[in-house]
């Protein structure tokens, strides 16, 4: 070899590059994993990140277009392909119907200026569809009138959103009574045809509604339009087969149907109506047929689950299922002799997939007449299965499944009429050319050998699983690494009004900064700790028995619970004479009964279990919420107990009760019963005039612990974060859960029982996160922004250890930083809990891992964690040389971006205009991105609403910032003071910090 390995590397990812745009997808995805392959650095190449994630995209493997996207963004936020990026993240949440995410990466594409392939009107047209997936049509319509009404706009995009307008008031009951809904979609959608004729869907629309409206002659003349004007459509075909099947016209129905399977044959509403059509001519093995069709086309596609989409399905799966069980019960049940004798009005599902498609059903005329005959030639033709008509059943049936089965990988988005067109629909709409013009076919099946991995789609989920994870490698981060490139660092860039200060500080500055700011890895869940076994798979909970007020005030109990993952402190609330009835339901509903108080209504479950409707184990916890006030909740958490006083009651006089429960277990798996139960959270007791002694009542606490206190880091944030640095009250019944997560930015966290019943948790170490955040994956529910619930089993099949232990009332749990954690209550009972930061580098470091992570997610720091960093070096002192060093880097890091912008826009010769912070004021979060805004605030020169942009967002808005003003919140020399003044403490002292100020 002549050329240097990084020369051969780069060849690699410029064929990628060649082969994308030549749209040789595979190629080029061999291409980037062979470069990925020898070149250690490539997430620093922006081009690789960009045309790898671009590939995963087409391939529609969405895990990994997304890590490869987020990365991208991450490194180069000001890179001009973001917005392309931004639609693209924008599409495959939409896909995955997370739709808020869809619309967070839609309008973020909106702001852009930046080139792109698609246009601002059509964005927004993007953006108005999720609104109407999300099922919020005021919004939707907001934005589609928007459109309709901006004559700018071009037809086909008008086109497109009265169509989709129409659509709604068709489909949404919110838009009033159903007949003036579908005289009003009849009109719009007649708009909508009037600008754009050639559009098969708006017709087929249009039939819907007019069939809806009953006008049946209308409607067959629309689907006969949307059959000439599109390529053949199953759901159009299926729809003319619902109108004869109301207008009991069953032949014609059945061969509509036909035409709907034929074309598609996973068309599960298709074969659902069919098995329905089938079971109103009693003949029921026709339908188990179509039945049986219905559920393995819902089932099984592997696509279909990673799309999350099974909800929807399941609800229909769950009746033909039921309709399945039914019939087979029925048939058993029958005399043979019964099928034989009875005649039949149909021909069966064999002869009917034979059957030519009449012409007559494309063209309307004497229809009637005709399907009068044939049904009547039909009835005529009655007969008994012989055994060369069975096994020729038995023929369609594999027949039937196996082309099936190929098509699931062409089709994987395809589960209802409505779900299919708002999916496949969405970027056609826009008059434009799909995202990817060869989606779903058979790329996938390139792909799959392309990976070698002829089994990804098999039953076999371990299998699955492997393969899975073998892709995942090429986007797979190792955390213990962190790239040797420093960033370039420019003596020039100082503001001008800066190069006064000595030269010297300048260079200390430059040579500071060049030696903490490394170009850092986009950071990732971490790799998996090594395996362990056995017992160790379920520690025991480190607890401490206190005994005397010298116990709780001690350094000792202090530094223990700063080395825990978790621990239970006991004995506290007796020794504090801490009084826990200030707490209690009934106190609180005297003290304040209007009190808002979140409810989230819960499915009882045993702490080991988590079924689903189904009868299935899953991760997803259901938790829908609603609100109510504390005197309310109250009166619920007491009839709840009085309940079960006299269940409990019952059962020992030994009723007749004790009997019908063990039957109920014994069939548990096939009927679930589902008690429903309410959980109040969150409520909210920051008010010092509504809860005052309360909050006077946690002062008892040591200060480590207090809500407020010098060594609290939150509590130099310097206003409330609700929950976060204020008290946070939860009233409970048995079975309450607060599902899995860590706390906000990784902060540590306290909570009490108040009692009287008791509380049972779960906690993981921090190290374990990377873990769950995989099975949270694998089991389809968003690990930050999900509700779920882990399965032990899963948690010991991967060697993930758990305490498990019980809150007793009085016990104080102490929550280590980023400690993952579960909770249910076992009885009646309240509890409090607040966060706490401990002065500790661990703690520092979780919080800005969580802060950095949170970032690539798009998902808002609810601590802001730069503004934190300055507060802290301005208000105390830090002995631990750690979480010095880190808050520094903070701080040096964070002032040298603040200077790079600053050069910029004294270039553009923009006016600065100073406006200080307030100590007490929230801190700006950017309303485009989400992101925390340190001292230089954007807002648009025309904007009414007062709208906060970051320097990044606002650069996209516009290159040269025209339009926009700009305000520094600290002037940049006494930032540079507070970096100088702050320095390492030398007492050396048990507590880490000690005070500057006297802000307590
Ligand atoms: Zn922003």
């Amino acid at each position: 070899m002549i050329s240097r390995p990084s020369d051969t590397s780069d060849v690699y990812c410029k064929l990628g590059h060649l082969h994308l745009l030549l749209e040789n997808y595979d190629e080029a995805l061999s291409a980037y994993q062979r470069y990925y392959a020898i070149c250690p650095e490539s997430w620093k190449n922006a081009s690789f990140l960009y045309g790898i994630s671009m590939t995963y995209f087409h391939f529609q493997f969405h895990p990994w277009a997304i890590k490869g996207f987020q990365k991208f963004l991450y490194l180069y936020s000001d890179h001009r392909c973001c917005v392309e990026v931004h639609i693209r993240l924008a599409y495959i949440y939409s896909a995955l119907k997370e739709h808020d995410s869809s619309l967070k990466h839609f309008q973020l594409a909106y702001n852009d200026s930046n080139p792109s392939t698609y246009t601002k009107y059509q964005i927004r047209f993007c953006e108005a569809h999720i609104y109407q997936m999300k099922n919020d049509c005021l919004k939707a319509k907001e934005v589609f009138d928007e459109l309709i009404e901006n004559a700018l706009v071009p037809d086909s995009i008008r086109a497109g959103s009265l169509k989709q307008l129409g659509w709604m008031y068709h489909t949404s009951e919110s838009f009033g009574d159903g007949q003036y809904r579908d005289t009003m979609a009849v009109n719009i959608l007649r708009k909508s045809i009037e600008l754009e004729p050639t559009s098969g869907q708006t017709w087929y629309f249009l039939g819907r509604c007019l069939s809806s409206l009953g006008k049946v002659h209308d409607a067959f003349v629309s689907y006969r339009h949307s059959i000439d004007k599109s390529e053949a459509s199953a759901d159009t075909w299926c729809s003319i087969g619902v109108l004869y099947q109301q207008q009991n016209q069953h032949m014609d129905a059945l061969q509509a149907y036909i035409c709907a399977v034929q074309l598609d044959r996973s068309h599960y509403a298709a074969w659902n109506d069919l098995g329905l059509l089938y079971e109103s001519c009693d003949q029921l093995n026709d339908a188990l047929i179509c039945y049986a069709n219905a559920i393995k086309t819902a089932k099984c596609s592997f696509l279909f689950f990673v799309l999350h989409c099974l909800e929807f399905v399941k609800l229909g799966l769950g009746l033909s299922r039921n309709r399945v069980k039914a019939l087979q019960t029925h048939i058993s049940n029958t005399p043979a002799a019964v099928f034989q004798a009875k005649p039949k009005s149909l021909p069966s599902i064999e002869e009917a997939w034979t059957l030519p498609i009449p012409a007559e059903l494309t063209s309307r005329q004497g229809i009637q007449q005709k399907s009068l005959q044939q049904a009547r030639s039909n009835n005529e033709r009655a007969f008994s299965p012989s055994k060369q008509q069975q096994q020729q059943q038995q023929q369609l049936q594999q027949q039937l499944q196996q082309p099936q089965q190929q098509q699931q990988l062409q089709q994987p988005q395809q589960i209802s009429m409505q779900q299919q067109q708002q999916q496949q629909h969405l970027f056609h709409a826009a008059g434009d050319e799909p995202l990817s013009k060869k989606r779903k076919t058979d790329d996938e099946v390139r792909l799959l050998k392309c990976f070698h991995m002829q089994n990804f789609h098999s039953k076999d989920s371990k299998l699955k699983e492997e393969k899975e994870d073998e892709v995942k490698e090429v986007l797979a981060d190792d955390a213990a690494t962190t790239g040797g490139n420093r960033r370039r660092f420019y003596f020039g860039y100082l503001p001008t009004f800066l190069s006064s200060i000595n030269l010297i500080h300048c260079v200390c500055f430059a040579l500071l900064l060049n030696k903490y700011i490394p170009m850092c890895r986009p950071p990732s869940p971490p790799p998996s700790p090594s395996p362990i076994y056995g017992d160790k798979l379920y520690p025991s909970v480190p607890s401490i028995y206190l005994e005397s007020k010298k116990d709780v005030f001690s350094i000792e109990l202090q530094q223990y619970c700063y080395s825990q993952s978790v621990c239970v402190v006991r004995g506290l609330a007796g020794i504090l004479k801490l009084d826990l009835g200030l707490f209690s339901t009934k106190t609180l509903v005297e003290l304040n009964p209007d009190h808002r108080v979140e409810v989230r209504s819960q499915v009882l479950q045993a702490p080991d279990d988590n079924y689903n409707a189904s009868g299935e184990q899953v991760w997803w916890c259901d938790s829908t919420r609603s609100y109510t006030t504390i005197a309310r909740y109250a009166h619920y958490q007491a009839a709840s107990f009085q309940e079960s006083l006299k269940e409990e009651d019952e059962k020992s006089k030994g009723h007749w009760k004790e009997k019908e429960s063990d039957d109920d277990s014994v069939s548990s798996t096939s009927k679930i019963k589902r008690t429903m139960i309410k959980f109040g959270t969150n409520i909210d007791l920051s008010d010092e005039n509504k809860w005052r002694v309360q909050l006077q009542e946690l002062t008892k606490l040591p200060a480590f612990a207090r809500v407020v206190s010098a060594s609290n880091l939150l509590s130099h944030i310097g206003y409330n974060i609700l929950g976060v640095n204020t008290v946070q009250l939860y009233m409970k019944v048995p079975g309450s859960r607060t599902p899995g997560h860590q706390e906000n930015n990784n902060f540590c966290g306290v909570n009490i029982n108040i009692g009287p019943g008791d509380c049972e948790w779960f906690a993981v170490p921090h190290q374990y996160w990377g873990s769950l955040y995989r099975l949270c994956q694998r089991n389809n529910v968003n690990y930050l922004t999900g509700s779920w619930w882990p399965n032990l089993n899963d948690l010991r099949d991967n060697h993930i250890p758990v305490y498990r232990f019980i809150q007793k009332p009085g016990d104080l749990v102490w929550l280590g930083p980023g400690t993952i954690h579960w909770v249910q209550s076992v009885g009646w009972c309240n509890n409090i809990a607040w966060n706490v930061g401990a002065p500790i580098w661990k703690q520092f470091q979780l919080s800005m891992n969580s802060y950095a992570y949170n970032k690539i997610e798009h998902f808002k720091s609810i601590v802001p964690m730069i503004h934190l960093s300055w507060n802290l070096a301005r208000n105390i002192k830090i002995v631990d040389a750690q979480l010095y060093e880190m808050i520094r880097r903070t701080l040096l890091y964070t002032l040298d971006a603040c200077c790079q912008k600053m050069k910029f826009i004294e270039g553009l010769k923009m006016n600065v205009e100073y406006q200080q912070k307030n100590d007490h004021d929230p801190v700006a979060y950017c309303d485009v991105c989400q992101i925390e805004i340190f001292n230089l605030v954007f807002t648009k020169t025309l904007d009414k609403d007062g709208k906060m942009y970051c320097y990044n967002c606002a650069r996209k808005c516009s290159g040269q910032l025209q339009n926009f003003n700009v305000f520094m919140q600290n002037k940049i020399q006494n930032l540079y003071e507070v970096i100088n003044n702050f320095q390492l403490g030398s007492i050396v002292s048990p507590i880490a910090i000690s005070l500057n100020t006297n802000i307590f």
